[in-house]
């Protein structure tokens, strides 16, 4: 189901309690295409993709990290991989000199999956500020 809230610019989805989505993804319940995966993080590609190359980094274990104002000092190795693993999927996808990396925390930024994750953008021209 998707509904939009009254108070946001931006479509949430509610199915699958938010967050559980990427569990599932996690789990190979539902196909994704995966780029990159190492012992603590995934990356694949956005279903709903906002540039050529719109790719998704993820903790494996989301251990309480819903969102970034959710983290705690025991996530800081975790999120330093997962930026390290941003710039690997770049490079990989041959974006490297040109891309962005977006984390949306909270409604205000339109955040629609309650799982900590990287958007990794490029392929295109970028333009700022971002809406
Ligand atoms: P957010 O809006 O929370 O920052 O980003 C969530 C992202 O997850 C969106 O860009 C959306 O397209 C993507 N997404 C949601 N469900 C799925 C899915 O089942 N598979 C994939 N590959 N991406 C998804």
């Amino acid at each position: 189901t998707m509904y939009k809230m009254d108070t946001v610019p931006c479509w949430i989805e509610i199915t699958s309690c938010r967050g559980l989505i990427f569990d599932k993804i996690i789990a190979k319940e539902i196909p994704s295409t995966i780029v990159y995966e190492d012992d603590k993080v995934l990356a694949f590609r956005d279903i709903n993709p906002q540039a050529p190359v719109h790719i998704l980094v993820i903790p494996k274990i989301r251990d309480g990290l819903t969102q970034l104002g959710k983290a705690e000092p025991r996530h800081a190795e975790v999120l330093g991989h997962l930026l390290f693993a941003a710039k690997l999927v770049a490079e990989k996808e041959g974006i490297v000199d040109g891309f962005r990396v977006v984390i949306n925390n909270g409604p205000e930024a339109c955040q629609s999956v309650y799982h900590l994750h990287l958007h990794v953008l490029g392929g295109r021209q970028l333009k700022w500020p971002p809406g």
